[in-house]
C-alpha cells in the first residue's frame, strides 16, 4: 500500500493528462515480464543517483522489476575514475598502466559479486563501464553516459571504446554529444521527479523551518547555487559574481553542496572555498533534500554557472519551483533556459553579476520568468517523459 504512495504514474495525471498516463501504462504492460537492473557508482550526491532513485521506483510501480546496484571501490579507484570523468569533459589526462589496472581490477571484482543475470542491464557513466566484459549477456546491455561529451580526451576515449562497443546501445543526453561509434546511439534528456522530497510543494512555514535550522538569514534577497563541490560548477565564479552584484543590490549568497562517494575531489574543493571569507556568503555542506527544496523555492535567483554540464538537473529543479535561473551557456543548460525568456544564460562572472542585479531590481521580471520556467519544465522535463523513452527503447529490442 505504502509503495504506491511513493511512486505511481497516476500521480502524474494532473500534470500530463490521462491519455499520456494510459499510453505509458500500456507500453509498460507489454514489458512486464522483464527484470532490469541499473548500475552506477553512488547512491547519493549528483544527478545520476537522483534520477535512479526515482526512475527505478516508478518503473517498479509500472510492473517492471527494476533493480539498482552500486559498484564499490576504494578511494584510489574513485580518484582514477574522477580523473577519467574530467578528461571526458575536456581536461588533460595522463594515461598510465597503473590507472588502467586498478580500474579494470575493481570492476572485475564488482562483476564477480553482482551476479548479473537480468534481461536488460543499464550501466551509467564510465565508472562501471567494463563490467560488460565479465558477464554472459542474457539480453541487451545499454551504456548511459551523462557527461558533457563534446571533446573527450582522445586516448582515453579510444581505450573506453573497447568496452563501449560491447554494448547494444548508448544513451547520451544530447545529439551534439554524438560520437563516432558502431554502437547505436540514442538521446534522452534527463528529467526530474516532481513528487520527490526535493521537488514536492512546500508551505512557507516548512521553508522557514529549513532555512532557520541552518541559520540562513532571510532579511535580504537570497542567491543560491546548489552543486557538488566541483570545479566545473565554477563556485569561485559564482562568488565573484556575488561580490560584484552586492555592491549594487545587497543580497546573501548560499552555496550548498554535498559530497558524493564517487567524487573524492569534493572535500578538497569545499575546504578551499571555506577560505573565501566574505560577508553574507554561506558555504554549506549537507545532504538534505528538504533544504535543497526550500532554498530553490525561497531564492530570489538560482545560479548554475557551470563551465561543463551534461544536463544540469539543478536548473530544472529550480525552474519547476518558479525561480528564475542564471545558467552557464554550456552543455545541457541552454536546452533548459531560453535566454531572456525563462531565465538567463551567461559566459562570465561579470555577465552573471549584471543579470543578478537586473533580476533583483525587477520583481515583475522575476515573477514572469519564473512562471515561464515552471511551464517549460512541466512540458519537457518530467520523469514521466524519461520513463516513456526507456520503455520505447526496451521495446525496440523486442521487435
Ligand atoms: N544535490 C543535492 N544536494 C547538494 C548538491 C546537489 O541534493 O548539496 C543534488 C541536486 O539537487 C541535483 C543533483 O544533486 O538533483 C545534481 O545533479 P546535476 O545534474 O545538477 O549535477 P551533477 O552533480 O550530476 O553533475
Amino acid at each position: 500500500m505504502e509503495f504506491h504512495k511513493i511512486a505511481n504514474i497516476h500521480n502524474y495525471e494532473p500534470l500530463i493528462g490521462s491519455e499520456a498516463v494510459d499510453r505509458i501504462l500500456s507500453k509498460a504492460h507489454r514489458l512486464n515480464d522483464l527484470h532490469i537492473v541499473h548500475i552506477n557508482s553512488t547512491f547519493y550526491g549528483g544527478g545520476v543517483s537522483e534520477i535512479l532513485s526515482s526512475l527505478t521506483l516508478l518503473m517498479n510501480s509500472l510492473g517492471i522489476k527494476t533493480g539498482w546496484r552500486v559498484i564499490s571501490g576504494s578511494p584510489d579507484f574513485f580518484a582514477i575514475t574522477k580523473k577519467m570523468h574530467n578528461a571526458l569533459q575536456g581536461s588533460d589526462y595522463h594515461f598510465t598502466r597503473r590507472k588502467v589496472q586498478v580500474f579494470e581490477e575493481v570492476i572485475h571484482e564488482n562483476a564477480i559479486r553482482m551476479h548479473l543475470n537480468h534481461d536488460m542491464v543499464v550501466v551509467h557513466d564510465p565508472q562501471p563501464l567494463p563490467i560488460v566484459a565479465h558477464n554472459r549477456k542474457r539480453g541487451p546491455w545499454i551504456w548511459r553516459c551523462h557527461l558533457q561529451l563534446h571533446d573527450p580526451h582522445p586516448q582515453l576515449w579510444e581505450y573506453l571504446q573497447n568496452y563501449i562497443q560491447m554494448y547494444d546501445a548508448v544513451i547520451m543526453s544530447l545529439p551534439e554529444y554524438r560520437q563516432k561509434l558502431n554502437t547505436p546511439q540514442v538521446f534522452f534528456m534527463p528529467a526530474i521527479d516532481p513528487f520527490s522530497q526535493k521537488n514536492r510543494e512546500l508551505s512557507d512555514p516548512e521553508i522557514d523551518e529549513r532555512l532557520s535550522h541552518y541559520n540562513i538569514p532571510v532579511d535580504l534577497p537570497i542567491l543560491v547555487q546548489i552543486s557538488r563541490f566541483d570545479r566545473w560548477k565554477d563556485p569561485e565564479g559564482v562568488i565573484q559574481a556575488f561580490k560584484i552584484a552586492r555592491k549594487e543590490m545587497p543580497c546573501t549568497l548560499v552555496l550548498l553542496g554535498s559530497m558524493a562517494t564517487d567524487d573524492p575531489e569534493g572535500a578538497q574543493i569545499y575546504e578551499s572555498l571555506l577560505k573565501c571569507q566574505e560577508e553574507r556568503l554561506l558555504i554549506l555542506s549537507s545532504q538534505d533534500s528538504a533544504l535543497v527544496n526550500a532554498l530553490q523555492r525561497r531564492a530570489a535567483v538560482v545560479l548554475q554557472k557551470s563551465l561543463r554540464e551534461g544536463f544540469g538537473l539543478t536548473v530544472a529543479e529550480a525552474m519547476l519551483k518558479g525561480t528564475p535561473v542564471i545558467g552557464g551557456r554550456v552543455g545541457g543548460i541552454p536546452h533548459q533556459i531560453d535566454d531572456n525568456v525563462n531565465g538567463f544564460l551567461v559566459s562570465s562572472p561579470e555577465e552573471a553579476a549584471a543579470r543578478i542585479v537586473q533580476l533583483l531590481k525587477d520583481d515583475r521580471l522575476r515573477e514572469e520568468m519564473g512562471r515561464k520556467a515552471r511551464d517549460s519544465v512541466l512540458k519537457s522535463f518530467l520523469l514521466s517523459r524519461l520513463v516513456e523513452q526507456y520503455l520505447d527503447l526496451f521495446s525496440s529490442f523486442r521487435s
